[in-house]
Formats: C-alpha cells, structure tokens, sequence
C-alpha cells in the first residue's frame, strides 16, 4: 500500500480510534436487538506524513446502522 499524499509505503495498518478521556472505542452505531453495538473505526496511517491513508470497520456492512 502506498500513500497517497507522499507516496511513501511506510503505513503501519490496522490502528484503532479510541477517546481520548475515558478510553472509549470511536466508531459506528448499529443496532442489535434492543442494544445499540459501535462498530469501530481502524486506520492504517502514514508514518511519514502521518496521513491516514485509509479508515474502515472490521464488521460486516449487513447492519441496521444509525445514522
Ligand atoms: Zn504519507
């Protein structure tokens, strides 16, 4: 994988987002049954530029997402 930006193939894949104050996975809502469930967001990044070359969920798509 390149980066887009800068060309550079030093991408460090399959980081996780989380919240800063209390450690909290960032992502998606979808429901399931009665909960709703977050789906989170990885990204593989650019340690040169430090680009986030691509951001995607590790889930099926086949969710009854919130929006
Ligand atoms: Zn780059």
């Amino acid at each position: 994988m390149k980066c887009p930006h800068c060309n550079s193939e030093n991408i460090e894949v399959g980081l996780r987002m989380f919240e800063s104050l209390n450690g909290s996975p960032v992502g998606f809502r979808f429901s399931k049954g009665i909960m709703s469930v977050v789906a989170q967001i990885h990204c593989d990044i650019c340690k040169d530029c430090k680009t986030i070359v691509r951001s995607y969920i590790v889930e099926s798509t086949d969710k009854k997402w919130l929006k």
